[in-house]
């Protein structure tokens, strides 16, 4: 989003007149761009200000009644609706047709702007984490193309075994693995390839349910992808493109 849309978009956010994906989108704009922020502030200060007493005027008791004569007598009784028989079936699925298509559309939006936020906090960590590993010479502790070298190393000194797999033939091919701390406690981190970009993939036996939920999000410009599989919280991080990670994650939930 532009800056140019969000400032044309940002009053109808401010009177809650936009579609849910664009609501969020406008939000999110504004919580990171410091220009329209200040805008922002600046056309909600002025709606506060509108409704101040100071500048309600009571209208006065001859223009009322004035206008009160303009105004047509409304009819005593409502028109009646046409009380055929059957005419309960029309008009029942008048109204069904409408709320099923807002309940596609919330079904439809739902799964992509609903869901569920990445931890914040945890997503800060592996970001932190794999810039760490990126700076420092210590991108890994065992070098290995090998899964049957890297697997075992791991042995002894985790009290969990990671599940390692090699996904050269995808593109993404397994370059190493070392052992990290992450959420307060050691974990396994896979360090994988593609192209030029390294893929750090943090691992943990994960506590919660084992549906393999797979969330993407943007931090700090890195993609960050959480999914669940086989018992392991797994976090992968990278700056590939989120399309790519979105496929090496599917590799990693075995769904690739
Ligand atoms: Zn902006």
């Amino acid at each position: 989003m532009t800056c140019d849309d969000a400032r044309v978009l940002m009053h109808g956010h401010l009177d809650g007149e936009l579609d849910l994906a664009a609501d969020l989108e406008v939000q999110r704009h504004i919580e990171e761009c410091p220009q329209c922020v200040s805008e922002y502030a600046a056309i909600r200060a002025m709606r506060t200000r509108l409704k101040d007493e100071e500048f309600r005027f009571e209208a006065p008791a001859a223009l009322k009644e004035k206008i009160r004569r303009a105004i047509p007598a409304t009819p005593s009784r409502p028109a009646a609706y046409p009380s055929r028989r059957g005419t309960w079936m029309p008009r029942a699925i008048r109204v069904a047709i409408p709320m099923a298509i807002g309940a596609m559309l919330v079904l439809i939006i739902a799964p992509r702007t609903i869901a569920p936020p990445l931890d914040q906090r945890l997503a800060d960590e592996v970001v932190a984490s794999h810039v760490r590993s990126l700076m420092a010479t210590h991108l890994m502790d065992v070098a290995s193309t090998d899964q049957h070298t890297v697997k075992p190393w791991f042995n002894g000194k985790l009290d969990f075994s990671p599940p390692v797999t090699d996904f050269k033939n995808d593109g993404f091919p397994l370059v190493g693995g070392r052992l990290d701390y992450i959420n307060g406690r050691p974990v396994a981190a896979l360090v994988y390839q593609h192209g030029k970009h390294v893929i750090n993939v943090f691992m943990w036996p994960s506590t919660g349910a084992t549906t393999s939920a797979m969330r993407i999000e943007t931090e700090h410009g890195y993609n960050v992808e959480q999914l669940t599989t086989a018992g392991m919280n797994c976090w992968v991080v990278s700056d590939l493109n989120q399309q790519e990670l979105e496929k090496f994650a599917g590799l990693i939930g075995g769904k690739g």
